[in-house]
């Protein structure tokens, strides 16, 4: 049975690597927003009632084994190499008032501990046991859960609170459309992806094609798609025998979270993706960077322009004048990329963003995506319009090594608009020299 359920993200993904990035008044621009690395462990709180019921009320998972579940899911993070984040267990969910929440199990207790959580002060996790919150939420049901920093800092920049919910339906024991019963390992990775937001991660697209490969997955395809991938459509990583966390998701999490050893383990390719003009930087497009030794298994990405805003706003309307908190205005980061990766040889290429990946299941700066304007394509070091997309250069890179001006100019796509617009300068130019002429010493103006 194909299982391809939404893992949902209640906040827009900008990143493709950081899920928030600063914008104007808004932490620092263009820079991801991470919780305090002086203030770890960060400190979670966990609802009391069961992880998982059945409809008819029976206990299939209890608190205390939902417990140590989760706690196992942080671990997965936690243990990432090369990055130092820290979580830890709080005790009990709090009200407002300070005093342990009971199990949170209605649409109204569920905003009453929210509060606090956008209050920065804790962050929960809640056991939504029957499903019961998610649908008063009106989400649909196949969602297994979902995730989200409640409060960012605007001055430091930093996460002060997060929370994620876990939708018990998907281990009730019932395997009843549209909540497939999934393995507690499958149930379990996706969570550990939500925490993933929890912690700052966006979604990112590696191994795309997986969605039509059928199930289970071919294990060499599984190992370098990013446990970030916005679908579960596979088998457990686990149960494949794999990391929880493919080369994405760690390199993605010690470049927001560098541990002291960080400079030494990863090197950076960075550039910026181009129109045909070779001039016109592209937005939204994603850039892979794959091992040459091992291509479909180790390959990082980003998407370009990751640390721009998505929307700068505009005067004209009147409604939209600031554009989004999120995302720097900086021009020349339009376009850019870069790609924490592993020492190694690397060929690096850019394709559209899948279609599918839209809202809480986006990734990248636009939101809907927008098809690569121009094929898929590698870099390569006689990079044109005209070269062969498939042709590609291998790009080394040492630990602590940045290679820059990766940049790949894309094949066949539409001249820019300018291109076709009058250019003006017929209607204004005697105006201009006269104006010149107009001032030469001696001629009276
Ligand atoms: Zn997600």
């Amino acid at each position: 049975m194909v299982v391809l359920v939404l893992l949902l993200v209640a906040q827009t993904a900008l990143g493709g690597g950081p899920l928030t990035v600063g914008g104007p008044s808004n932490g620092t621009p263009g820079q991801a927003f991470v919780w305090n690395p002086a203030a770890m462990p960060i400190q979670y709180r966990v609802d009391v009632g069961p992880m998982s019921t059945t409809p008819g009320g029976q206990v299939v998972v209890t608190n205390g084994s939902g417990l140590q579940r989760v706690q196992a899911m942080f671990g997965n993070w936690q243990q990432s190499p090369h990055a130092a984040v820290q979580y830890q267990y709080a005790g009990p969910i709090l009200l407002p008032t300070g005093t342990p929440a009971p199990d949170i199990a209605t649409l109204s207790q569920y905003n009453t501990v929210l509060g606090p959580c956008q209050q920065g002060t804790e962050s929960p996790i809640i056991f939504d046991d029957n499903g019961g919150i998610i649908a008063a939420l009106g989400l649909p049901p196949d969602i297994i859960g979902f995730a989200s920093p409640c409060k960012l800092d605007t001055q430091t920049g930093y996460i002060d609170s997060a929370f994620a919910l876990l939708n018990g339906q998907f281990q009730d024991g019932v395997n009843v459309y549209p909540n497939f019963e999934l393995s507690a390992d499958q149930f379990d990775e996706a969570i550990t992806h939500e925490l993933g937001h929890f912690t700052g991660l966006a979604h990112s697209q590696i191994n795309d094609s997986i969605l039509n490969m059928g199930y289970p997955c071919p294990v060499d395809q599984l190992a370098g798609l990013p446990l970030m991938f916005p679908f579960l459509a596979c088998q457990s990583r686990k149960e494949a025998g794999l990391p929880i966390l493919a080369p994405d998701d760690q390199a993605w999490l010690a470049k927001l979270y560098p541990a002291q050893d960080f400079n030494a383990s990863y090197g950076t390719i960075k550039g910026v993706i181009f129109f045909s003009d070779g001039q016109s930087p592209v937005q939204g497009a994603n850039v892979i960077a794959r091992s040459t030794t091992q291509p479909v298994q180790v390959a990082v990405s980003v998407v370009s322009g990751y640390r721009f805003t998505g929307n700068p706003g505009q005067s004209i309307t009147g409604d939209n004048i600031g554009g989004s908190a999120y995302g720097s205005r900086d021009a020349t980061l339009i376009g850019y990329y870069e790609i924490p990766v592993p020492p190694g040889t690397y060929t690096v290429e850019v394709e559209s963003i899948d279609s599918s990946f839209q809202g809480g299941s986006g990734l990248g700066p636009l939101d809907p995506p927008i098809p690569l304007p121009g094929q898929h394509e590698f870099w390569n070091s006689e990079e044109s319009a005209f070269e062969d997309p498939t042709a590609s250069d291998p790009v080394t890179v040492n630990g602590g090594q940045t290679v820059d001006q990766i940049n790949i100019i894309l094949n066949g796509t539409q001249p820019r608009f300018d291109q076709f617009e009058d250019p003006g300068a017929w209607v204004t130019m005697p105006e201009v020299l006269r104006e010149r002429e107009d001032r030469k010493p001696g001629v009276a103006a």
